[in-house]
């Protein structure tokens, strides 16, 4: 057994009444319990970025490699071929989710996004409407729909967040004040930032072919971000929000990752491992940010450039490409860090006594290793069980 919050116990137990934990250790000696067999198990997974409106596409859009400008056209192709939000698309994500061990994730959703889906699955969810607004006169109506996100009661199943989209599609005038909602309102807010090379240019310069890209668009203003700015900019004015997700980080220079370290209470890098090696960017500065002291979780971001919605998927490639990463963190990085980020790190995130029952098994290889998390990460098998606040979501019991 993982727990996140201790080294691994071999042969571990996991007891819990109802919804929540209530003991964590090794005591095979109580009565009623159900072996599990040759299997890991983990606390249930933390998914802090997707889109799963795409999670009905079988592959990635583009080729691997694929400039970040051309694959968003692509994007937009596909979004113009069909309704605006894609409740099946939803609904086909979120079973991916619980079937592959997430039960707490960060989704970006558009507004009118199938409320239902989320009511009906069995995952914890934090729900981050997307905000754009490039053109003064949009800012109102984005405004507008941010306020009606956060006063949309919500249940159990899903929290309200806040997700601007991006540096060159939100005015600064719209980012401030959707930050300061965050922090008078309490709410996450996430923000994809420094993704791309292109991106940096066009805030640098306002030229390159995001630039060009984005003058072509009928929704255009240059006033959005031609401006000699960088990431840090927007880091400054991120941090005055209650708790942001910066989505990517993918091209963040030293200079911005010591002032992420200096917010760490509130500022929580996502990095999306398979994401970032589709579009073929730069090493990601993983190292240098842990070094650093700055929070990172993980997160798939959506079928459209990522080849499914497994977190587990994830942990592996992080382990692969940055094999001088703790393989303790690399757990961290998909529950713990994940569930602090999206401030359920009281209820979700580690197997302690108290927290919800949310945990995953993952099936084990048949060899031995004195490294268990070797026997974790240097595999291709699957989850074969999640469970949700104590309930078996995965697979379901009258399916079996
Ligand atoms: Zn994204």
């Amino acid at each position: 057994m993982f727990s996140a919050a201790g080294p691994p116990i071999p042969g571990g137990v996991v007891t819990f009444r109802g919804r929540r934990i209530v003991a964590v250790g090794d005591d095979r000696g109580a009565a009623g319990l159900e072996d599990l067999g040759n299997v890991a198990l983990l606390p249930g997974l933390v998914n802090a970025h997707t889109h799963l409106e795409f999670s009905d596409l079988d592959r990635p859009l583009g080729q691997a490699g694929i400039r970040l400008d051309e694959w968003i056209r692509l994007l937009m192709d596909r979004r113009r071929s069909r309704a605006n939000c894609h409740p099946e698309g939803t609904r086909r994500g979120l079973e991916e989710c619980i079937r592959t061990g997430t039960t707490t994730l960060g989704e970006i959703a558009q507004p009118a996004w199938p409320v239902d889906a989320f009511e009906a699955a069995t995952i914890q969810a934090v729900v981050f409407l997307e905000l754009i607004a490039a053109r003064a006169e949009s800012v109102a109506p984005a405004l507008a729909l941010a306020e009606d996100h956060r006063q949309v009661r919500p249940s159990n199943r899903w929290l309200p967040g806040l997700g601007p989209h991006a540096p060159y599609t939100v005015r600064l005038e719209l980012l401030d004040r959707v930050v300061a909602l965050s922090a008078a309102r309490r709410i996450p807010l996430a923000f994809h930032l420094a993704e791309s090379r292109e991106e940096l240019e066009l805030l640098a310069t306002g030229t390159g072919p995001m630039a060009d890209f984005l003058r072509g668009l009928e929704t255009w203003d240059p006033g959005v971000a031609a401006r000699a700015t960088r990431p840090l900019d927007y880091l400054r004015r991120l941090a005055a929000a209650d708790r942001v997700l910066v989505v990517h980080g993918n091209y963040l220079d030293g200079e911005e990752i010591a002032f992420l370290a200096q917010n760490q209470a509130r500022m929580t890098v996502v990095y999306c491992p398979r994401t970032h090696a589709f579009f073929g960017h730069d090493h990601y500065p993983l190292s240098p940010m842990l070094a650093a002291g700055v929070p990172v979780c993980l997160g798939t971001d959506s079928r459209a450039s990522s080849p499914d919605l497994s977190i587990l998927a994830e942990m592996r490639a992080v382990s692969r490409k940055h094999p001088a990463v703790d393989p303790r963190i690399v757990l961290e990085l998909a529950t713990l860090c994940g569930a602090k980020a999206l401030g359920l790190e009281r209820e979700m995130g580690s197997l302690e006594q108290g927290k919800c029952a949310d945990l995953a098994a993952v099936a084990l290889p048949d060899w031995d290793s004195p490294d268990p998390y070797e026997l974790l990460l240097d595999s291709e098998l699957p989850v074969v069980t999640t469970w949700h606040n104590g309930e078996q979501v995965f697979p379901r019991p009258e399916s079996r």
